[in-house]
């Protein structure tokens, strides 16, 4: 199979060099000819051109759009003179319901595609060929979508080393608000209240101090700011109903500890405890 690959950043790069090493024909599409250059040299594509009319010359039979989340319906609309009828395309957005719909219209075979995987990088310099492996990749099929296009994208997705997850936009996007969108902006409030400490002495003194727990909680509000933008302006709704619940339940929290009421905080900690362990990601983390 041919497969384009339209922004060779950080997931772009990555899809380029797994499915190059799992034996595809892969071709890239970058504004960059330092970024061509570059993939070419690392062997995640076997041809690499600036201009989308290139993709003519290659012909793929898919193409993914791999470019920030603004950009995918325009790059969308730029690629149609250049697609064969039966070339399926598909994105790796992290926000489904404002690209899906519209994205389908212009082409039927389009397939909406996130995977559930990234780095604190941008660009092809972060890319790898493990990043997607058994992590969930989520193709977000709608009544409209073609059968045989959603066929070939989770070959593509099992050819990366990650688990289909199917899912309409609407769900997939309250579902990440939860789990991928709301951690970012927490992440972020921690970093942010941290730093807003006024002793400076207590300051350096957190900062030394701070070890795996913050790391690990911090990790993702110190993340891409673009990421962040385009989770909070795409998929705002469902973002702020998850920001309102977690400050309810902060609001529990605080309450318990407050009022000193040590017993109900203990059972409240054990629930949580319960709830943390039903999520597979968590399953074996010490
Ligand atoms: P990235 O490393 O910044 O890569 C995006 C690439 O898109 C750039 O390297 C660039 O490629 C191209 N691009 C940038 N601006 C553009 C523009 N104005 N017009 C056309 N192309 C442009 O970002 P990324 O993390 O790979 O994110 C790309 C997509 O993946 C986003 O839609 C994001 O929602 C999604 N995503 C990201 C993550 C994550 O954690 N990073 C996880 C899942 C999904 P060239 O320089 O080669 O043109």
């Amino acid at each position: 199979m041919r497969i384009a690959i339209v922004g060779l950043g950080l997931i772009g790069g990555s899809l380029a060099l797994k499915l190059t090493e799992a034996g595809y024909s892969v071709w890239g599409i970058s504004r960059n000819p330092a970024t061509c250059q570059e993939a070419l040299e690392r062997g995640a594509v076997q041809g690499c051109g600036t201009e989308l009319a290139q993709l003519t010359l290659f012909n793929p039979q898919v193409v993914v759009i791999c470019t920030p989340l603004e950009q995918v319906l325009a790059t969308l609309a730029a690629l149609v003179p250049y697609l064969s009828p039966q070339t399926v395309v598909s994105d790796v957005g992290s926000v489904k319901q404002p690209i899906v719909g519209p994205a389908t219209a212009l082409w039927p075979l389009f397939v909406g595609g996130h995977p559930m995987a990234g780095k604190t990088l941008q660009g092809i310099q972060g890319a790898e060929a493990n990043l997607f492996l058994g992590r969930p990749y989520v193709l977000t099929p709608i009544p409209q979508t073609q059968p045989q296009a959603l066929a070939v994208m989770q070959e593509l997705v099992a050819a990366v080393g990650a688990e289909v997850v199917l899912a309409d936009p609407v769900r997939h996007d309250q579902a990440v608000a939860w789990v991928s969108h709301l951690p970012v902006m927490v992440g972020a409030g921690l970093i942010a209240a941290v730093s807003q400490e006024g002793n400076p002495d207590i300051l350096a003194l957190a900062r030394t101090l701070a070890s795996s727990g913050f790391r690990d909680t911090s990790r993702v509000g110190g993340g891409i700011p673009q990421l962040g933008l385009e989770m909070a302006r795409y998929n705002r709704q469902a973002l702020l109903a998850a920001l309102r619940g977690y400050q309810a339940e902060l609001k529990v929290l605080e309450q318990l500890i407050e009022g000193e009421q040590w017993e109900e905080l203990l059972q409240k900690l054990q629930r949580v405890r319960q709830e943390w362990q039903q999520f597979p990601v968590n399953q074996g983390a010490p």
